[in-house]
């Protein structure tokens, strides 16, 4: 916890402990602080923060808690998009950042789903790397298809987590890879929950890894990915009223 000069303590105040890079445009930075809200937070929230520039406080910016509740550090996973995102792998250990939260209803009472359908688009995974650790963490025993798009396999991270995870889980994960032309060689007797898709997320995709009109469905993404996936799950007979939604876009 940091003191003002007023002698106040700000418990918003976190510290970076450190930033590690997940892939080319990705990188999770892990903060410590003692803010005790952040003790009783759900897997798939999120936290608003603010950075330390030349002007003071940057503008404040949302991000997923990618850690699990229990983790005792916030981590968040975040791309580079613009400005913000970009100065992102240059905070060093120590720099201060104001965090609000923990906020978002996303994934509520998905502890009690039997059968989870996550779809995600690109970062948009990060609630559900949340959930999924924290299933880990409780031997959970739900059963989940995890659906990720992405453009190439070199744009998924956390892989080597994940193939742990669909060893300690009931978890599949199909990689939807919609810019490789062979997919093919990427599966691996070793790790038979992990499985690619050509081309983007189709109702037909979907119903061939199993994905029932029964499962509770939870979808992040871009709003152009999300719309078309929310297109294949109506042709696959689900709802899109209940489908749970969280979009990554956020107000100045
Ligand atoms: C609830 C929530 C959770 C999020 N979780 C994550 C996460 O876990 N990881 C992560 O990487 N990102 C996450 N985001 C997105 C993240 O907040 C933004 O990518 C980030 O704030 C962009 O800041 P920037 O200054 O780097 O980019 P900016 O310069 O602000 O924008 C980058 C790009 O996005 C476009 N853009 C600008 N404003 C909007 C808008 N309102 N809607 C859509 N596009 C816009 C711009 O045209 C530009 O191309 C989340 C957003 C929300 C709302």
């Amino acid at each position: 916890m940091t003191t003002t000069e007023a002698g106040k303590e700000e418990k918003n105040i976190w510290k970076v402990v450190r930033v590690v890079p997940e892939n080319h445009d990705v990188n999770s930075v892990f903060l410590e602080g003692a803010d005790e809200k952040f003790s009783v937070r759900r897997a798939g929230q999120f936290a608003s923060i603010r950075i330390p520039g030349p002007d003071g406080w940057s503008e404040p910016h949302p991000f997923t808690i990618s850690a699990a509740p229990e983790d005792s550090l916030l981590r968040l996973t975040i791309k580079k998009e613009g400005a913000f995102t970009s100065a992102i792998p240059d905070l060093k250990p120590g720099t201060s950042v104001k965090v609000m939260g923990p906020l978002g209803v996303f994934c509520k009472g998905i502890d009690e789903k039997p059968e989870i359908v996550m779809i995600a688009g690109g970062v948009g995974v990060t609630p559900f790397l949340s959930v999924l650790r924290h299933f880990r963490n409780g031997k959970a025993r739900n059963r989940v298809l995890l659906f990720w798009g992405n453009k190439t396999l070199s744009d998924a991270f956390c892989r080597d987590e994940i193939r742990e995870m669909t060893r300690d889980l009931d978890l599949t994960v199909i990689h939807c890879l919609s810019r490789e032309d062979d997919v093919g060689g990427y599966f691996d007797g070793q790790a038979p929950q992990l499985l690619y898709e050509k081309g983007r997320l189709s109702a037909d995709t979907l119903k061939r890894h199993g994905a029932t009109r029964e499962a509770a469905f939870y979808l992040c993404g871009p709003p152009p990915m999300m719309e078309s996936a929310l297109k294949e799950l109506e042709a696959l007979g689900v709802d899109p009223a209940t489908v749970e939604e969280e979009r990554f876009i956020w107000k100045k």
